[in-house]
C-alpha cells in the first residue's frame, strides 16, 4: 500500500465513521480550485465541469468573490434580520433588475434552494389555503418536508411519508394540465422547471408552458418557476423564463447566484408581491451581508464579463463538439447554454462518469443514460478541448 491509498482509505474510512449514514460514498477527498480545475489530496487535477452542480458559477477562487467575501466578512458577516445590509439591499435590487420584477417585485432571501421552494409552497397557501399545489412528475425541488412533497421521486419521498397534503404530480403535457384546472378543488399554484436538471436535463414543451401560464392566470393561481439550477445565467438568460417568453408569478433561486456561498431567495412579481404580510416568513442568516455581498459580487462579475453569451456560446460550441465525435453512445444532447445532458444510447452514464474522473474530468450521472454538465461560466476554447478530449476517451473505455 503506498502512502496515497493509505491517506485515500483513512479519509473514507473517518468520512463513513463521521457523516451521517445518508451520505454517499465521496469520490474523492478534494483539497483546492482554481479556475474551471480542482486538486484532490494526491495533487491529480480535473477539469471540472459539473461546477458543484451548477453552483460555481465563477469557477473556484475567483478573484471577484475573494474579495467581495474577505472584505464583507471583516466588516460584519451577520448581523440578523433585526438590522438591514447595504449588500442585502443591493442584492434584492440587482435580482429584482435581472429578473424584470421590477419595482412591483420583492424578494425573500433563505440559505438554499429548499428554502426558496418552502417559501414558495407558503405564498401557495397564501395565495389560496384550500388550493391543491401542483408539481410535474420527473421535476426535483429539494428534500426537506415541503419541498419533498413537490419532488416527484417516490424512492426520495415514501421514507418519509406522510407528505404536506394537498400537492398533485401531473405529466407535463397540455391534456394533463387542462384536467388538472377542470377539477372542483382550486389550484393555489402550479410549481414546475422548465429544465428538468435532476431529471437529466429535460425541457419542457414551449406549448405546455405557455398553458400553464394561461391557465394559472385564469384560475387564479400562482405560477412559481423553480430556476434553482437554470438560473444566474446558467442557459444564457438570467433565468430560463425569459427564454420561454413568459412572465411568472414567483422563481426560486439558489445555487450559482453566490458562487458557492450558500444563498436562496424567492422573487415574486407584481400582484404576487402583497401575499406575504410583516412576520409570516424569515430566517436568521437569510440575506445575511456575507452571503448577499458574495451574491453581488458574482452577478456582478457575470454582467460584466459578459458570461451570458459566454453560456450561450460555449453550451453550443459543446453540443456540436460532442455530436461531432459521432459517437454510437451518444444519441442527443440536450438543454441551454451550460446546463446540457448528454444522452446515451445505454445505461452506462455511471460508467463513463467514473471513467473521466479516472482521467481528470469531473461530470455528472444524472441517471443511467444521462452525463449531465454544468460548468463554471467561465469556460474557453481550452476547457472545451480538453473536455472534449477526456470525454471521448472516457465513452470508449466505458463500454
Ligand atoms: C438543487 C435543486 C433544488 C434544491 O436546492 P438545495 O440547495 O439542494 O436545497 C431545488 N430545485 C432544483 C431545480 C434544484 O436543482
Amino acid at each position: 500500500m503506498t502512502e496515497s491509498d493509505t491517506v485515500i482509505e483513512t479519509y473514507k474510512d473517518r468520512f463513513a465513521e463521521a457523516m451521517m449514514k445518508s451520505a454517499p460514498t465521496p469520490l474523492r477527498l478534494l483539497e483546492r480550485g482554481l479556475g474551471c480545475y480542482v486538486w484532490d489530496s494526491d495533487q491529480n487535477q480535473y477539469l471540472d465541469f459539473l461546477g458543484g452542480i451548477a453552483v460555481n458559477s465563477l469557477g473556484h477562487a475567483h478573484p471577484a468573490l475573494v474579495d467581495a467575501v474577505s472584505n464583507q466578512v471583516a466588516l460584519a458577516a451577520h448581523v440578523s434580520n433585526y438590522f438591514a445590509t447595504a449588500p442585502q439591499i443591493e442584492l434584492a435590487e440587482r435580482l429584482l433588475r435581472l429578473s424584470g420584477a421590477g419595482d412591483d417585485g420583492r424578494v425573500y432571501f433563505g440559505n438554499s434552494g429548499a428554502e426558496a421552494i418552502e417559501a414558495a409552497v407558503k405564498l401557495a397557501r397564501r395565495n389560496n389555503q384550500h388550493g391543491r399545489i401542483i408539481a410535474l412528475h420527473h421535476g426535483f425541488h429539494g428534500r426537506t418536508m415541503g419541498s419533498l412533497a413537490l419532488t416527484a421521486k417516490a424512492a426520495l419521498r415514501e421514507p418519509f411519508e406522510p407528505m404536506l397534503p394537498g400537492v398533485e404530480h401531473i405529466e407535463a403535457t397540455v391534456l394533463a394540465i387542462e384536467a388538472a384546472f377542470a377539477e372542483h378543488q382550486p389550484v393555489a399554484a402550479v410549481v414546475m422547471e422548465l429544465i428538468q436538471g435532476e431529471a437529466g436535463v429535460v425541457e419542457l414543451d414551449q406549448e405546455f408552458i405557455v398553458r400553464a401560464r394561461e391557465l394559472t392566470a385564469q384560475h387564479g393561481a400562482l405560477l412559481i418557476i423553480d430556476e434553482i439550477q437554470t438560473g444566474a445565467g446558467r442557459t444564457g438568460d438570467w433565468f430560463a423564463f425569459q427564454g420561454a417568453g413568459i412572465v411568472p408569478d414567483a422563481i426560486a433561486v439558489a445555487k450559482g447566484i453566490a458562487g458557492g456561498v450558500p444563498i436562496g431567495a424567492l422573487i415574486t412579481f407584481g400582484a404576487a408581491s402583497d401575499l406575504f404580510t410583516v412576520g409570516q416568513h424569515g430566517s436568521t442568516f437569510g440575506g445575511n451581508p456575507l452571503a448577499t455581498a458574495a451574491g453581488n459580487a458574482v452577478l456582478g462579475e457575470i454582467e460584466r464579463a459578459g458570461l451570458l453569451e459566454n453560456a450561450a456560446f460555449r453550451g453550443g460550441q459543446l453540443k456540436s463538439a460532442i455530436l461531432k465525435l459521432q459517437h454510437p453512445l451518444v444519441h442527443e444532447v440536450r438543454g441551454r447554454g451550460l446546463l446540457l445532458g448528454v444522452g446515451l444510447t445505454d445505461d452506462v452514464a455511471h460508467a463513463v462518469a467514473a471513467r473521466a474522473l479516472d482521467l481528470g474530468l469531473i461530470v455528472n450521472a444524472a441517471n443511467d443514460t444521462t452525463i449531465r454538465l454544468a460548468p463554471p461560466l467561465i469556460i474557453g476554447d481550452a476547457e472545451v478541448e480538453i473536455f472534449i478530449d477526456i470525454f471521448a476517451r472516457a465513452l470508449e473505455e466505458a463500454q
